[in-house]
């Protein structure tokens, strides 16, 4: 199973993707439990990769619980 709930709804790695990007992604790749705490409520952090272009992959951090997210982009 790879659906989440963030923020009170069902997300598929896609939509999780574009909650991060802002766009719809190529492709993302199940969502995992990023294990760590989100740095806003301290509530569980997950994790998504994706394709945001045929020539980038991103690692998107979401909290679960709060609007707080973050990218492995430097
Ligand atoms: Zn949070």
């Amino acid at each position: 199973m790879s659906n989440r709930v963030v923020e009170g709804r069902m997300v598929t790695p896609e939509r999780l993707a574009e909650l991060v990007e802002g766009e719809p992604p190529l492709e993302a790749e199940p969502i995992e439990d990023a294990e760590m705490e989100c740095p806003d409520c301290g509530g569980n952090v997950i994790s998504v990769g994706y394709m945001p272009s045929v020539t980038e992959f991103v690692t998107a951090y979401k909290c679960q619980d709060c609007a707080w997210s973050d990218t492995d982009r430097s």
